[in-house]
């Protein structure tokens, strides 16, 4: 038999032989703690992995994809979206860690996602918002919003809990799922509130204006980076007050209420994504 070249190479050995054999022990270099353990679907949980030995790298992984892990002094953190087309049950966490040494650490949590029943919204349009129905359309506005969110605040920004943004009550909810003109459109990615055409949005939180401008479909919007994945939207305004760049704080009257855009009348549609998922933004006011 071999031997080892030496303690270190020993070492490494042992503890990728270990992972492949047991993958679901904590491992005590690798802390991972998931806040809350469950949720409904359109939730938000946290993860912070705390490293007792330094790392070369790390990454997290939860349906299908990487999530950014963003570094608070000793720590990562992050923050995992789920909306209606998240799948229910117990969804797997997966952190993967290389110690400046080249040992392989992985770590396995899960996730208890709750099935949420969304009621159905059919919604029939003056024809002459037929042609912002197209799919080109809804791409065309889908390409904007992923290049003003392509750079992202890696520190919070925000502090406390979210500002509902008009005072108003709450006329579509999150998570409905949305027929235009007798055709499935997809779930309502936000809140409705009803508010007079002219009344003041105010910014949920502090945060960093990443898009101010006309959309098709959102027609005059604002879009705010809170930092660490989380972005407000601020949609079918009549008026925008801030330009891209501008820092805001909470509270801040960003824009007047309008129903630019695809809308039936006046109101805010008021969005959070959190790292490109759309969530519902009503559980961060609490
Ligand atoms: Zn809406």
């Amino acid at each position: 038999m071999r031997k080892c070249a030496g303690w270190a190479v020993c070492t490494v050995a042992l503890i990728v032989l270990a992972g492949v054999l047991n993958p679901s022990r904590a491992h005590p270099a690798l802390v991972v703690r998931v806040t809350p353990l469950a949720l409904r679907q359109g939730e938000v949980a946290q993860v912070i992995v705390r490293a007792q030995v330094p790392l070369s790298t790390i990454q997290l992984s939860f349906r299908n994809r990487s999530w950014p892990l963003y570094r608070v002094q000793r720590e990562w953190h992050t923050f995992l979206g789920t909306d209606p087309t998240s799948p229910s049950g117990r969804l797997p966490i997966v952190v993967e860690a290389f110690t400046i040494r080249g040992e392989r650490i992985v770590v396995h949590r899960t996730l208890t996602v709750r099935k949420v029943s969304f009621p159905v919204r059919r919604l029939t349009f003056d024809p002459s918002k037929q042609p912002l129905l197209s799919p080109e359309v809804a791409e065309l506005e889908q390409r904007r919003v992923r290049e003003a969110l392509r750079v992202l605040a890696s520190e919070p920004l925000w502090t406390g809990p979210f500002l509902v943004p008009v005072q108003g009550e709450i006329l579509s909810p999150y998570g409905v799922l949305n027929i235009y003109q007798g055709q499935v459109w997809g779930f309502h990615r936000g809140i409705d509130l009803a508010a007079q055409a002219g009344a003041p949005v105010r910014a949920g939180n502090h945060g960093i204006v990443r898009l101010a401008e006309a959309l098709p479909l959102s027609g005059n919007a604002i879009l705010l980076d809170h930092g660490l994945g989380i972005v407000t939207s601020y949609l079918h305004l009549s008026q925008i007050n801030v330009s891209p760049g501008q820092r805001v704080k909470r509270g801040e009257i960003i824009g007047l209420v309008g129903s630019t855009g695809l809308a039936t009348g006046p109101h805010l549609h008021w969005g959070m994504r959190v790292n490109g998922v759309h969530v519902n933004p009503l559980p961060w006011t609490r």
